[in-house]
């Protein structure tokens, strides 16, 4: 640290994402990213005059994204935000609507306190239940801006539609912000609500159906008046805050949206079958609609299980947190790739006698 950095900041403790090995090659199933490509049109989509115009700054307004993008969900093109990555419209979420705290489950996106330290908002955590559901009552009607990450990470369990509207409708005086970056994997979103509440705010991403990670692409859906706000807050940030070739892909990928939903019904159909072979195995693993696993196995030390399937090619995320740490989160790579975690898996299994 240097002696120039703000007294405020000093102790902030910043997220870690997960790993991007560069030393050897790995069966990467730790960063929840796609196994698949991007649909064929966001592969065509650019051209050598699109390189040529990056002289150019972009669209500070995203009009074209923004209009395809209310199109697909039904809104107003004045109801959509658009940012580098959904990270980027949680951090302006706690900076806009922190005024009176906020408050999340237990066990959720690692960054949400990140973004509240940081902004100096004060927050609670609402312990998961025993079956690692959300408490829908513990989160309702508690006067602060709310977040839920549906399905929540990094359990991948969903709550249904008419729970989460509990919770939005509990608070009307604050925003409800439910972050859906795995909704396509199964669950239900909650923009089909947006009608119905002012006070809520839904974030997506193009990082995980959509296989655009690198791209660094998210939306939100909400009232105009919030989204107007979050607006306010990117236009005294940085008013170009999404390139112009991620524009072009963006709008590409809602040109081919079918392609997407298919690559997703693959992922669920490989997670149903990974899910099964692992329980068979005598892993926990709680029904994910994310494309991911939560397991843990009662003989096998979370730790441990993380580092040898690292030594064997595969990286899976581990936590830090003490009460998850005999956890791993496991992405749902493409077929071959979990058969091959799972023949790690049996390997380990077997030197450990088990
Ligand atoms: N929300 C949740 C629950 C996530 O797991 C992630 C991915 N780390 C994000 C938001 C952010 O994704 P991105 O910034 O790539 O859109």
């Amino acid at each position: 640290m240097s002696q120039f950095l703000r007294a405020k900041y000093a102790g902030l403790e910043a997220y870690t994402p997960g790993e991007q090995p560069r030393d050897k090659k790995y069966i990467k199933l730790n960063t929840n990213e796609s196994p698949y490509p991007p649909s064929p049109a966001v592969l065509a989509a650019l051209g050598r005059e699109d390189l040529a115009d990056l002289r150019l700054y972009s669209d500070p307004e995203g009009k074209e994204l923004k209009e395809k993008l209310a199109g697909l969900y039904g809104v107003a093109p004045n109801q959509v935000f658009l940012s580098n990555g959904s990270d980027d419209i949680l951090n302006f979420t706690f900076m806009a609507f922190g005024q009176d705290g906020a408050v999340f489950p237990g066990l959720t996106y690692s960054f949400y306190p990140v973004f509240a330290d940081l902004h100096g908002v004060p927050y609670e955590k609402v312990p998961l239940k025993e079956d690692f559901t959300v408490d829908v009552a513990g989160l309702s009607g508690r006067g602060k801006l709310t977040v839920l990450a549906n399905p929540n990470a990094p359990t991948g369990i969903a709550l249904p539609l008419d729970r989460v509207e509990e919770i939005i409708a509990s608070n009307p005086d604050h925003v409800v912000v439910v972050d859906e970056a795995y909704v396509d994997f199964g669950g239900d979103s909650a923009a089909a609500l947006l009608g119905k509440y002012h006070n809520l705010l839904v974030v997506m991403t193009y990082s995980k159906s959509r296989s655009m990670a690198g791209a660094r692409l998210g939306f939100a859906l909400g009232s105009s008046e919030i989204i107007e706000d979050l607006e306010k807050l990117k236009y005294s940030t940085n008013p170009y805050n999404v390139n112009r070739l991620t524009l072009k892909l963006g709008a590409a990928a809602v040109d081919s949206d079918d392609y997407f939903r298919a690559n997703a019904r693959r992922i669920m159909d490989t997670r149903a079958k990974a899910t099964q072979a692992l329980r068979e195995l005598g892993f926990t693993v709680p029904d994910s609609q994310a494309n991911f696993l939560f397991i843990t196995h009662p003989k096998l030390d979370g730790g441990e299980f993380y580092a040898k399937c690292k030594e064997k090619g595969v990286l899976i995320r581990h936590f830090s947190d003490p009460v998850i740490a005999q956890y791993n989160r496991v992405t749902i790579g493409a077929e071959e790739e979990m058969e091959t975690f799972l023949q790690v898996v049996q390997e380990i299994m077997k030197e450990e006698g088990l």
